[in-house]
């Protein structure tokens, strides 16, 4: 059916080249950083690339291409980062060089050699240097499979005129982490119906297929995801009627390959709503484009386990599930004012069903909290596009929310930290008594409820708040960090972002 749909050749047509005027690539892309930060260019080119300054300082703010003997292929796309101040991170070569690449293939290039000598302002400016020009080079799942869309034949990168061990960890490293936000973006940004529940874990296991460090457990019988998942089973009862809109939970195993290094228990909780139309509470004036990137949580999990079936982390044991439902409107709907029950027995009052994606993963945080007291320093997180707010307050960086536990290890400084270092941003919030207290229920008898449509403010901490207290995390000392991607995620016309999945393997050192 798929007739071009292949996995992106990463490893077989990618090379490290140290030489800039090999015979092997037809043009070559260097960076030019500020004067100030004394980043050498290579050999070769410093005469040529000073009388072009001398002639236009414009080659300082877009990138250029010029014809030039020095370098592979006679043609040269010179790259600029701009002004860097101290408020600029890494994310200033990320942008270049994925401005660069995509000169290069309007250009005509198929086989682009990329320059990206290390900078002693960024520790991971290389990493995060190469992972923005595979970016520029990454086409949509669903273009893929109805046309051949390869835009180049192979790439090189060359840090060095000799090759080092340190560059080629790098690469692999880049490797890694751009096949699994690949995961992530085929899944977060494909239609609802081409990554409709099921389709998704078609994806998922051809993804994994073949690795004996993953395992994959698919809950797809109906009575036993209204039984053991009654709030997401219940943000999909008008969808159930579709079959192939019914919902799915996926949880991926990831196990070390040597138990005994094991230091680490991460479960990451996806939110995986394939299609958001706010349900009964429907979403009005055209507020509904976009919502087929509501499963980007899950999209992003995905893609973490991906890293660590690639990497294979011997100090991480991980479970990663995604909360795969569609929060469709129609007769089956479920309402404002239903009185549901959850998994671990406590009473939900429905208040708006727009606000779905906590209900479609407080079960499975509720199941992780059980699992966890037996893990080894377990760390439990939900990965969610869970409020608008979130994108309110922080623009298009993620929101990172620990409770008690988390927030005693510092653990979101710590993300945050790993976030300055690949070009993420998060940024801290809290989660305060008050974000907790909010979620109590005010019926009568009533244990909690969904939202506090009377909240004019906080939606995203108490979010946080009514997971901690529906997931059981509220009385225990597991650690728990809320990370809401709203902002973060990428709205179309836009692709993916795959955050947080680049932050995550820094600061659980998934990578090699
Ligand atoms: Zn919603």
């Amino acid at each position: 059916m798929y007739k071009y749909v292949q996995e992106f050749k990463l490893y077989e047509n990618i090379f490290i080249e140290p030489n800039i005027q090999s015979a092997n690539y037809d043009g070559v892309i260097v960076l030019l950083y500020p004067p100030e930060l004394n980043v050498g260019l290579p050999r070769q080119i410093t005469s040529f690339v000073d009388s072009l300054s001398k002639i236009d300082n414009h080659i300082h703010k877009v990138p250029t291409v010029w014809s030039c003997d020095y370098v592979s292929g006679g043609r040269l796309v010179l790259s600029p980062t701009g002004k860097v101040t101290p408020y600029h991170d890494v994310g200033v070569i990320r942008d270049a060089v994925k401005k660069g690449m995509q000169r290069a293939l309007d250009a005509g290039m198929k086989k682009p050699l990329l320059v990206i000598t290390s900078v002693v302002d960024f520790p991971d400016g290389q990493l995060v240097g190469i992972l923005g020009a595979l970016e520029a080079l990454y086409v949509p799942l669903q273009i893929r499979e109805i046309k051949d869309t390869k835009n180049f034949i192979h790439i090189g990168f060359q840090s060095d005129e000799k090759v080092t061990d340190v560059f080629e960890r790098v690469v692999r490293n880049a490797l890694a982490l751009e096949h699994s936000r690949i995961v992530a973006r085929d899944i977060a940004g494909s239609d609802p119906e081409r990554m409709a529940p099921a389709k998704i874990v078609e994806y998922v296991q051809n993804s994994f297929a073949g690795d004996s460090n993953i395992t994959i457990n698919v809950i797809e019988d109906e009575a036993v995801l209204a039984k053991e998942y009654p709030l997401l089973a219940a943000v999909n009862r008008a969808a159930n009627h579709i079959e192939r809109h019914k919902a799915r939970v996926v949880e991926i195993l990831y196990n070390s390959s040597n138990p005994n290094r094991v230091t680490e228990t991460l479960l990451l909780v996806g939110k995986g709503v394939t299609y958001d139309t706010g349900g009964a509470d429907v979403k009005i004036s055209g507020r509904m484009a976009g919502m087929s990137r509501d499963k980007s949580g899950a999209a992003a999990v995905a893609g973490f386990m991906k890293a660590c079936s690639i990497l294979k982390p011997p100090h991480l044991k991980v479970t990663g599930v995604l909360c795969l439902c569609r929060n469709s409107i129609g007769e089956d709907s479920y309402v404002a004012d239903e009185l549901l029950t959850s998994r671990s027995g406590k009473t939900v009052r429905v208040t708006n069903t727009d606000a779905e994606g906590r209900l479609a993963m407080a079960d499975s945080v509720f199941k992780f909290t059980e699992i966890a007291a037996k893990e080894l320093n377990p760390h439990i997180y939900t990965i969610a596009t869970l409020t608008g707010h979130a994108k309110a307050c922080y623009g298009n960086h993620t929101a990172a929310m620990d409770n008690h536990s988390a927030k005693a290890t510092n653990h979101s400084s710590k993300l945050q930290f790993s976030g300055f270092r690949m070009a993420e941003g998060i940024e801290i919030s809290t989660v305060r008594s008050e974000d907790l207290a909010v979620n109590m229920g005010k019926c009568k008898g009533d244990d909690l409820l969904q939202y506090d449509t009377d909240a004019k403010s906080r939606n995203h901490q108490l979010a946080a708040g009514f997971l901690i207290k529906v997931g059981g995390l509220e009385d225990t000392n597991i650690k728990y960090t809320h990370l809401d991607i709203a902002g973060a995620a990428g709205a179309p016309p836009e692709e993916p972002t795959a955050v947080p999945i680049l932050t995550l393997c820094h600061a659980h050192k998934v990578l090699i």
